[in-house]
């Protein structure tokens, strides 16, 4: 579990400044539920056979006696949410997303943690293919407005309980064959889950996944119909993606539609996936809920900060004016001043401790201030004062009265200009 400290923070704000944005003009509300679930809730929709479940879940009993868990993932949740508040009879196509931490005690590397953090979205009501793609569109807008280019989406489609079940004695059949080759793993996936064999990540079970039966060839025939349509789609919004049969996703919930957005940065190692999703039309019923489909996704927001960072690129905002003091009768005032012009709207830094003017501009230097100004005897009897450009330049005579509107003009322009 990491601290997440200034400096860092600001990727961190901006990734999810920019999430809010490009969601909202998909006409996304967000919901915020509770970090702590019943542990049934998971068990009943993440799956009792999935390693989330079974291996890596916060899970501890309260002073009531009660099973809890720390969410590992956000979907169940916001499902457990949207059936508590009868959210379908009030809004019939519902568009949800969510941030924040999620926990799973995992085996910690460059971008698997066990507090970790998700952004997520979830769209309830629509079986259609257009609702599969818009939210694939909406990773594609988030990602592009980042920067992060180089990831690629990859769709499948698990079918449903009409044509899955003939798919997977098929695979089992396969399996059977090599079962003694498969890790320890995969040889109670075999028995107990075998689609989840396929996105082992151990070499040879890869091998061995890699030569079973393709699951896009056993689709019935609504959900080849329906896979196919999400493709035309995507086509005609000019999304590019790869089908690739292997994309099981580690949950129970999935059916049809399932993508994920894999990351080409050496900086992710092995954890290059940042984010997946799919269709859980049947997950809603199965919690109680009105038998309502839906289709969701969930992106690591480690991860895209991970590659952020990597970009270079500096994020926040320093102060617009730091402001110095050049004799201690001159403190009271410009301590009134920095806490006027905040109210005005400018960022002000000031040194709280004093102390001599060439430390005071060592740290309006350090804090990365944009102008500074020093206030001593001859300022505070004339009502003028120098604004300094700390990257270089003139000198602005300014007029302490109505400094907030001239730092404001003085930003506005360029540094040459000044
Ligand atoms: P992986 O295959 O990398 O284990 P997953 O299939 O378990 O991922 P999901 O449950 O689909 O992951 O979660 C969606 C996203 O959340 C992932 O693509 C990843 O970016 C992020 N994520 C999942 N687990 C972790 C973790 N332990 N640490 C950091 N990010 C994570
Ligand atoms: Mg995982």
């Amino acid at each position: 579990m990491n601290d997440i400290l200034p400096g860092d923070v600001e990727v961190w704000q901006h990734v999810e400044s920019t999430a809010r944005d490009v969601f909202g003009r998909f006409g996304y509300a967000e919901v915020r539920t509770p970090t702590v679930e019943d542990t049934g809730l998971f068990v009943r929709s993440v799956g009792e056979t999935t390693d989330i479940v079974g291996k890596e879940m916060y899970t501890f009993e309260d002073k009531g006696g009660r099973s809890l868990s720390l969410r590992p993932e956000g979907t169940a949740p916001a499902a457990r949410a949207y059936i508590e508040h009868s959210i379908s009879n009030q809004e019939p196509l519902t568009r949800w997303f969510y941030m924040g931490p999620m926990f799973r005690y995992e085996r910690m590397k460059t971008g698997r943690y066990r507090q970790f953090h998700q952004i997520g979205a979830e769209g309830y009501g629509s079986k259609e293919p257009a609702q599969d793609v818009e939210m694939m569109d909406m990773v594609v807008q988030l990602l592009q407005k980042l920067g992060l280019t180089d990831v690629s989406l990859n769709i499948n489609s698990l079918g449903d309980d009409a044509c899955r079940p003939a798919y997977q004695e098929r695979l089992v059949e396969h399996l059977r064959g090599h079962a003694s080759e498969l890790c320890a793993d995969c040889q109670v996936r075999l028995v107990k889950n075998p689609l989840r064999v396929l996105d082992c990540k151990v070499e040879r079970c890869q091998q061995i996944a890699s030569a079973a039966p393709n699951i896009l060839e056993s689709l019935c025939e609504p959900c080849r119909a329906h896979f196919g349509e999400v493709q035309r789609k995507l086509d005609a919004l000019g999304i590019k993606y790869v089908v690739n049969p292997r994309i099981m996703r580690g949950l129970d919930y999935y059916t049809r539609t399932t993508f994920e957005f894999i990351a080409a940065h050496p900086a992710l190692g092995t954890a290059s996936t940042v984010g997946g999703g799919g269709r859980y039309d049947k997950l809603v019923k199965s919690l109680g809920g009105p038998d309502v489909p839906a289709v969701g996704f969930g992106l690591g927001l480690d991860r895209l900060c991970l590659l952020l960072k990597e970009s270079g690129q500096k994020y926040g905002q320093p102060a617009d004016l730091f402001i110095a003091v050049a004799d201690e009768g001159s403190a009271d005032v410009a301590f009134t001043l920095a806490s006027r012009l905040r109210r005005e709207g400018l960022r002000v830094e000031f040194d709280t401790r004093g102390g001599s003017l060439k430390s005071q501009m060592k740290r309006a230097d350090k804090v990365g201030a944009t102008f500074a100004l020093v206030l001593g005897e001859a300022e505070r009897q004339s009502g003028q004062a120098q604004l300094k450009r700390m990257a270089g330049g003139e000198p602005l005579s300014v007029q302490l009265e109505n400094l907030a509107q001239t730092v404001r003009e003085a930003l506005a322009k360029p540094a040459a200009a000044s």
